[in-house]
């Protein structure tokens, strides 16, 4: 048996991120990894201005290596296209500025946010893990069962039995700290499913700086996107709701085949285009209903807590975000040894406050996005409409602007405009 003071179950974003912002605080932390490093991970790769704020925020010169070492391509913000072909740019917020509360700290010689692959990424975080004695890294090394007794905390692997005062579940959508500990069912109307694959030789899109996102008849109210990549590479894939797959009895990559090949705008793109990767499928888990964040002895982060945002499909921030307060939270935990669910629910207050709140405008704007007439109007009005551009635009930093986009009203004022 393994004693700790945390046991952080998996090193992705979350859990990273948790470990790094815990790595001066002296408690005695083992991350259980099931992979070994580095390691793929199914993604689109973009990292959103909410990455590039958090990294930022990190100790020990994190962001200026990544910013040095780390093959990236820099990301202004993303061109939305309707069914149409009508698009709109939505530039990436400068980092710093999406966070209530904090001053904006503007770093203009930056980009806001980056494209990158998360091979790349996720093991560059997990370097900077290995730099801190107290974060001990075990991979290989899945959890198959967690309990908690007497205010102790028990992780069964394999091999091994870890026990501690708190668990992290950062494990992704499948988590099995959330089934062991919660009484969690998926909820399959609130899962969508991703595929993606590399490719090379893509004929370059119009604006390569912003990442593409297509809304397609036949994919909505999910999307195709073309990613542009470092190495002449591009992140190619599309996501759909896992209901409507079942219900349609639809067979995904050969959507994606047949936009690749036949799509009037998209295929002459991939005429001389190779796949470079295998096609890789992996579930996003929308968040589209309150979930369990916490209780006794632990805390739930990034997909485990399901905290994609359920209209772009956007997880890596987010994910961070839950791993950035997690850590403060475990600090007063240890602080006033307190680690029951009364005490830790602060963290569902402030996962709330960081991240739920824009999530209202995400659910309303998705239930547009079913009708692809409404989208195709919506994204004309906004190409041509300067002040509706710019409102689109403060949407993730101004909370009155949210809660207008939230309101059906807003879009019935769009035909009078
Ligand atoms: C196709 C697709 C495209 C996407 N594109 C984007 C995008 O472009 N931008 C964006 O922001 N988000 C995107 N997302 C979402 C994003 O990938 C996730 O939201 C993000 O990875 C969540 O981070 P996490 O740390 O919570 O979980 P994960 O990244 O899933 O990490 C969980 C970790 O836990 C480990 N693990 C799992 N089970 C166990 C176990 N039993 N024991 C030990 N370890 C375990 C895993 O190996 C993994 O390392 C996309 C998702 C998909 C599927």
């Amino acid at each position: 048996m393994k004693t700790f003071d945390v046991i952080i179950a998996g090193a992705g974003p979350a859990g990273l991120t948790a470990a790094l912002k815990l790595a001066g605080s002296g408690l005695s932390i083992a991350m259980l990894e099931k992979d070994v490093f580095p390691r793929e991970k199914i993604c689109g790769d973009a990292l959103s201005g909410k990455v590039t704020s958090i990294l930022k925020r990190m100790p020990d010169g994190v962001f200026s290596d990544f910013i040095g070492s780390v093959d990236k391509l820099p990301a202004m913000g993303i061109r939305f296209y309707s069914p149409d072909m009508s698009y709109v740019d939505l530039p990436y917020l400068a980092p710093g500025s999406e966070e209530k509360g904090r001053e904006i700290s503007d770093i203009p010689e930056h980009a806001p946010g980056y494209l990158c692959q998360r091979y790349d990424f996720d093991n560059f975080l997990i370097r900077h893990c290995r730099r801190y004695r107290n974060i001990s890294i075990h991979e290989n090394t899945a959890i198959k069962k967690v309990d908690i007794e007497n205010g102790t905390v028990t992780a069964e692997t394999a091999n091994e039995t870890y026990t501690a005062k708190m668990i992290l579940g950062a494990d992704g959508v499948h988590s099995v700290v959330r089934r062991s500990l919660t009484a969690y069912k998926e909820n399959k109307k609130h899962i969508c499913l991703g595929l993606r694959a590399y490719y090379e030789n893509v004929s370059p899109g119009e604006e390569q700086n912003f990442a593409e996102l297509y809304f397609l008849k036949e994919l909505l109210p999910c999307y195709f996107w073309i990613f542009s990549m470092p190495g002449n590479r591009f992140n190619v894939g599309l996501g759909m709701m896992q209901s409507t797959v079942t219900a349609r009895k639809i067979n995904l990559s050969k959507v994606l085949d047949d936009i690749l090949k036949n799509h009037p705008k998209i295929s002459p793109r991939f005429k001389n285009a190779r796949m470079v990767s295998s096609l890789g499928a992996h579930s996003l888990p929308m968040h589209m209903q309150p979930e369990i964040l916490s209780g006794d002895n632990f805390l739930m982060l990034g997909d485990a807590a399901s905290l994609v945002d359920p209209f772009l499909g956007e997880g890596i921030g987010n994910a961070m975000a839950s791993g950035e307060v997690a850590a403060d939270i475990v600090k007063s935990a240890f602080e006033q040894n307190r680690f029951d669910s009364d005490f830790l629910s602060r963290y569902d207050q402030r996962i709330k406050h960081r991240i739920l709140t824009d999530f209202g405008y995400a659910d309303i704007v998705r239930r547009l996005a079913c009708s692809g007439y409404l989208i195709n109007f919506v994204v004309k009005r906004a190409s041509r409409s300067r002040s509706l551009h710019k409102l689109l635009l403060s949407m993730n930093t101004d909370e009155v602007i949210r809660k207008k986009l939230a309101s059906p009203l807003f879009y019935l004022g769009l035909l009078f405009r």
